[in-house]
């Protein structure tokens, strides 16, 4: 009898044949066919189609889940502390990724000895960076119903902790809402695995639009620096990420890093960890970690913690400093790692964004910004991977902390029990 392909493999086929069908729309002749009807025409359809899918679902799962997680915790002190060991391991993989980056960024040298004025075509245009007093305030919601209709994170979190924690606090006077919560969490967990059916084909899609647009020619002088990049970050996930798993947990690697492989299809063919959210929230109670956790540290982790992006500032910072001839201090490396571990909290999950807090970190040790300008060729490709490492990171440091809370549930981690939401990777 023939066996059906699962659903991560028929995913990995869609990114190779996405590669290989993108490098060979690139090398057709502009005209109707390549421009109108395959890019902005089917590969538009599709791609599109399916972030856009997947992104509709991120702000009721969000807040339904979020709300459900928290009306669960039963006090106000367990949610301190689940909070306050998260930030702690956020902040703390974060800086030790930037000061991987820059250990790597010293042995490799990415930026010794290169001309790069041939690549300089435009000036950067920067976005503005965010002050920590801005992001802070920005938190608070003045109008929840904005908040949820555009979308922003924290303030969504905000306003769902608020609404739980109120819930647990009267206790059986919530039992209605709360019954409704519960089922709406269910239905939104259904409508992921069922977008996720549509997975293969829009991540072909998307895949073979980048490599149908990228410009490999910068690829080649920026060899080094993608490598760089490319090196800190298979350390993190290897040393930093796979060593605090063993050490807190003691559990195997082998399924997290097996049931990871559908976020990180997301996360390559989308650059975004917002996008990825939904499958990372399901993927991870998938693995054990109750939603009172999940719910909780994921999406915050999505808009806070980005190590992957921490990683490729750092390595920009040298790369940029030694292209320009210009000398860092031990100061500078310091002030480096303080403002790009700042700039990770300021960074939204969405595509890019990465190279816009770059600004700041550059600003704060006095680099040139023109920088950014040259390494802008090649950041699509590099942002496909570090936002794998960020969603990752986020992963790794709930597996921690729900297990040092009792609330992994390990023979779901080791996929001894088949729950409803093991089909997905049936
Ligand atoms: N694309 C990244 C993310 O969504 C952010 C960035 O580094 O640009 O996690």
């Amino acid at each position: 009898m023939k066996k059906k392909l699962g659903l991560t493999s028929k995913i990995f086929i869609g990114i190779f044949i996405g590669i290989i069908f993108g490098l060979i729309i690139k090398g057709m002749p502009s005209g109707t066919l390549k421009d109108d009807l395959l890019l902005n025409g089917i590969l538009k359809v599709l791609g599109t189609g399916f972030i856009s899918s997947i992104k509709m679902l991120v702000v009721p799962l969000v807040f339904v889940s979020l709300v459900c997680g928290s009306s669960s915790m039963g006090d106000i002190k367990k949610l301190s502390r689940i909070g306050g060991k998260t930030l702690f391991f956020y902040l703390i993989t974060t800086a030790i990724a930037i000061s991987l980056a820059l250990l790597v960024g010293i042995l490799i040298n990415p930026g010794a000895g290169l001309d790069m004025s041939g690549l300089i075509t435009s000036k950067p245009t920067i976005g503005e960076s965010q002050s920590l007093t801005d992001i802070i305030l920005a938190m608070i919601p003045s109008n929840p119903v904005q908040a949820l209709a555009s979308g922003e994170m924290l303030q969504i979190i905000v306003f769902s902790l608020l609404l739980g924690t109120s819930m647990s606090m009267i206790g059986e006077k919530a039992d209605p809402v709360r019954k409704f919560f519960e089922s709406a969490n269910e239905i939104c967990m259904k409508m992921v695995s069922l977008i996720m059916l549509l997975a293969p084909y829009g991540i072909f899609a998307l895949i073979a639009n980048t490599f149908a647009t990228t410009g490999f020619e910068a690829i080649f002088s920026l060899i080094k620096y993608m490598f760089a990049v490319l090196l800190a970050l298979a350390l993190q996930v290897l040393i930093v990420y796979s060593g605090m798993i063993k050490i807190f947990t003691r559990l195997s690697l082998k399924p997290f890093f097996k049931k990871f492989a559908n976020v990180a299809a997301i996360t390559f063919s989308t650059a975004s960890s917002n996008a990825a959210l939904p499958v990372t929230i399901e993927t991870m109670e998938d693995l054990g970690v109750d939603n009172s956790v999940a719910s909780f540290t994921l999406p915050l982790g999505a808009t806070i913690n980005m190590d992957g992006t921490a990683i490729m500032q750092g390595v920009a910072c040298i790369f940029i400093a030694q292209l320009y001839g210009i000398d860092l201090t031990i100061g500078s490396f310091l002030t480096i790692i303080l403002t790009a571990t700042l700039a990770s909290v300021g960074t939204a999950g969405v595509p890019g964004v990465g190279m816009i807090t770059l600004s700041m970190v550059l600003t704060s040790v006095g680099l040139p910004l023109e920088g950014i300008g040259l390494i802008m060729g090649v950041d699509r490709l590099l942002d496909m991977a570090r936002t794998t490492v960020n969603v990752m990171g986020d992963c790794a440091c709930t597996l921690v902390v729900s297990n040092s809370e009792g609330e992994l549930d390990k023979s779901m981690y080791y996929g001894k029990k088949e729950g409803e939401l093991v089909a997905i990777n049936a």
